[in-house]
């Protein structure tokens, strides 16, 4: 195996980071490009034996880092965005050829929020004050603990932003950190190890374990010395993370999957309308937040669907290093026939490809309208993660948000409306942890995000972030009993 190996003329290192070291696993598993299925490199492929050491170095490095003053915390936290910044196009490269997610987009989108992840915490943290209350001339003094270990396991869809909006807060709150990235785009989590090094993060604060979930998960969200958990992925998963962390009582915090609605009604503006719709198709349909289930009033059904016809077809779908590309790849081979047969057993129980429905190859997906479904239907309650919509009408305000509301999930809906009171009214009925109106995919880093229902457990962003990553420690002192009787 390879310690280094290079893509697009980035060299990477193909081994975790623990403890302030490189270290090698005696196996390896294979990375490859989605875009052309090149084989990039052989990773190590992390064992118990390897998260136990990570964990072992995040809990040596804990106290150092936790006592550290919280200027210098952010201060560190500044140079490391100040390296994802000096590093922006290798880290876009090295991203696009790792997930197949458009260049273009890492340019001028995902790395640079990623470097301000970790801006926006650090400012945070420095803002984040105590609260004191008095109860009968007694003090009662809240405080922010850094809470200790954090195992940090994010998937593939936007590796870095991901795994960074996890990494900024923990490390602001004075805690430590282990990251599992996803084992289809293990890479950035390692450049990420580099520049946090090169920017004086102590050894031991940050560590990288890469491997399979399905094996080393257990070790990872069991372990006693963990205490936090933090979760991006899907439902099954979940809850195989909750059942081990359940044995420790480790606080979780889980963003998972979702099957948002776009309601879009008569009195839209229908191009807006058809633009928000058009742009579910994003990252190849790999969002949790995608608005996959379109929800359209009935008496403009006709001409929404003749419009976004017309704009899905000027989309071009190909390799997402062209600044002319709308749509790259599919992560995997195996994702790709996921969502083929979702849309397969979609049409043999009578949906209607009004465009797609098929492969482009073994892996592009051609981005696919279904109309014709029933809400019962597997396409219309399952979470597909790939460039498919399904399109439904409705009658009433009513019948808009009973649909928008009747699947297991509740990460996000979009409302197109030119109606401000219909607004008010329909957006106060959804269930979902963000709601957009006329808009979609703009969040401020300040505001509450995360699902209802299946689509997670907590709210990260902001404060919400550090009530997760703190032990709120209330310490009450009487106001007698002192030497000085004062
Ligand atoms: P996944 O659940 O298969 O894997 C996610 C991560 O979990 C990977 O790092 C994987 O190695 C790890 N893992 C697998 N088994 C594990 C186990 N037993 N213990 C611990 N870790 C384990 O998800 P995925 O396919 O990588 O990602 C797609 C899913 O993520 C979709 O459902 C999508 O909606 C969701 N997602 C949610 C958000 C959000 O913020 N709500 C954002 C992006 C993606």
């Amino acid at each position: 195996m390879l310690d280094k190996i290079t893509v697009a003329g980035v060299s990477v290192d193909t081994r975790h980071w623990i403890g302030g070291e490189r270290v090698a696993s005696s196996d390896t598993f294979t990375d490859v490009s989605p875009i052309d299925g090149s084989v990039l490199g052989e990773i190590s492929r992390g064992t118990p034996a390897e998260v136990a050491a990570a964990v072992s170095a995040a809990k040596a490095a804990f106290p150092a880092w936790a006592a550290t003053p919280r200027a210098e915390r952010a201060r560190i936290l500044h140079a490391v965005a100040d390296g994802v910044e000096k590093r922006l196009e290798e880290l876009a490269v090295v991203e696009t050829t790792d997930n197949g997610a458009l260049l273009r987009s890492h340019r001028r989108g995902v790395m640079p929020r990623v470097a301000h992840n970790f801006r926006f915490f650090a400012d945070w943290l420095l803002r984040l004050d105590h609260e004191d209350f008095a109860t009968r001339g007694h003090t009662n003094h809240v405080s922010w603990d850094p809470a200790g270990p954090c195992v940090l396991i994010t998937p593939w869809n936007a590796p870095l932003m991901l795994a960074t909006w996890k990494v900024a807060p923990a490390l602001a709150a004075g805690n430590t950190v282990v990251l599992k990235p996803a084992e289809w785009s293990p890479l950035t989590a390692s450049l990420l190890a580099d520049i946090a090094a090169a920017a004086g993060l102590p050894a031991g604060v940050l560590n990288v374990v890469q491997g399979y979930g399905s094996e080393i998960g257990d070790a990872l969200t069991s372990h006693p010395g963990v205490r936090r958990i933090s979760f991006t992925g899907s439902v099954p998963t979940a809850r195989r993370i909750a059942a081990s962390a359940a044995a420790n009582l480790t606080p979780l915090s889980l963003e998972l999957g979702g099957k948002s609605p776009l309601l879009v009604f008569a009195d839209a503006d229908l191009d807006l309308a058809v633009d928000l719709a058009v742009e579910q198709y994003d990252n190849a349909g790999q969002v949790c937040l995608a608005a996959t289930r379109l929800l359209v009033e009935e008496t403009v059904a006709e001409e929404f669907t003749r419009r976004f016809v017309e704009k899905a077809a000027r989309l071009t779908q190909g390799d997402p290093r062209d600044e002319a590309t709308d749509i790259g790849p599919t992560i995997h081979p195996r994702q790709l026939e996921k969502i083929d047969g979702f849309v397969r057993r979609a049409t043999a129980a009578g949906a209607r490809a009004v465009i797609g429905g098929h492969p482009r190859d073994g892996r592009y997906y051609a981005p696919t309208l279904l109309t014709d479904v029933a809400q019962d239907s597997e396409i219309v309650q399952e979470e597909v993660f790939g460039p498919v919509l399904t399109l439904q009408t409705f009658a009433t305000e009513e019948e808009a948000v009973r649909l928008a509301n009747d699947t297991r999930f509740g990460l996000a809906a979009t409302v197109a409306t030119g109606d401000r009171d219909r607004a008010d009214r329909v957006t106060a009925r959804l269930v979902a942890g963000t709601v957009w109106v006329n808009c979609f995919f703009v969040r401020d880093l300040q505001a509450p995000f995360g699902g209802s229902r299946l689509s997670g457990v907590g709210r990260e962003g902001g404060t919400w972030s550090f009530d997760f990553y703190c032990d709120l420690k209330n310490t009450v002192t009487a106001p007698k009993g002192w030497q000085d009787h004062g």
